[in-house]
């Protein structure tokens, strides 16, 4: 139910048909990602920024996402830390969560990937429309979670983001320039979402309903978003410094997320 509301493709990119024909394959998921979530939430090394080529100024989408996680995970009592670009720290600074700046993986319980660049079959890293990215990149940390056997979760709407190497042949198979973008690097657990924030928000609401306890808290929506703009993260899609996310209005995703914790109070009752 949640999986298809994060699906929504209304940027039209593609996701929806990956999406129902990844759905086949692993039905549950959410759940199982709430699972994953819930059962290692002691130390959280979360992951997010992408760089939008050719400025490779990181975007919107992925910031919002990985905070909203991160509260989440404190909301249950475990900890959390960020690894990001400078620019996305200074835009969630302001909201006080913890920073990683060179995290040793083995100290950590479980690491979760929001929209960041996962590297392709050839070693490089993509933009959707195939332009190279040429910044420091995280996936290594993903890579290196699974060498140790430590659980991991990615999130990602495009199929070049750490993660989605878990479904590369639909990639491949559904997305424009797929099997040169489609990145290699695989999560245990693998969110996908028409927007990758809604992953996020998804995975928390599904986490909610597991857990019994509302993570979403006072969660706003705009303030994040406008916080990341204040801070010179552009839009994913229009590459614009503007208070949107992947060429889809503010206001969108306000009633995106009010629709999760509508949904969340509803279980709950
Ligand atoms: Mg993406
Ligand atoms: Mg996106």
């Amino acid at each position: 139910m949640i999986g298809h509301l994060i699906n929504t493709d209304i940027g039209n990119r593609g996701v929806l048909e990956l999406y129902l024909d990844y759905r086949r394959q692993n039905f549950n998921f959410l759940h199982n990602s709430a699972e994953m979530l819930l059962n290692n939430c002691e130390n959280v090394l979360v992951i997010t920024g992408f760089p939008i080529p050719p400025m490779q100024q990181a975007e919107t989408d992925g910031p919002p996402g990985a905070l909203a996680v991160y509260r989440a995970v404190e909301r249950l009592g475990g900890k959390a830390e960020i690894l990001t670009y400078p620019e996305v720290k200074n835009a969630l600074e302001p909201f006080g969560p913890r920073f990683a700046s060179a995290p040793e993986i083995s100290d950590y319980s479980l690491v979760i990937a929001i929209e960041t660049p996962g590297r392709a079959s050839d070693g490089k890293y993509y933009s959707m429309s195939g332009l190279e990215i040429t910044r420091e990149t995280f996936d290594w940390a993903v890579i290196k979670a699974r060498e140790l056997g430590i659980p991991t979760i990615g999130i990602g709407d495009g199929g070049n983001e750490a993660g989605m190497g878990k479904i590369r042949e639909l990639v491949k198979k559904h997305i424009p320039h797929g099997e040169k973008i489609g990145s290699v690097v695989e999560t245990d657990e693998l969110i996908v979402s028409a927007v990758s924030n809604w992953g996020a928000y998804g995975l928390i609401a599904q986490v909610s309903i597991e857990s019994g306890k509302n993570l979403f808290g006072n969660w706003e929506e705009r303030r994040v978003t406008e916080a990341a703009v204040g801070a010179g993260l552009i839009d994913g899609v229009s590459k614009k410094i503007e208070v949107s996310v992947d060429g889809i209005s503010i206001g969108l995703h306000e009633k995106m997320v009010e629709l999760l914790k509508g949904i969340i109070q509803e279980k709950l009752r």
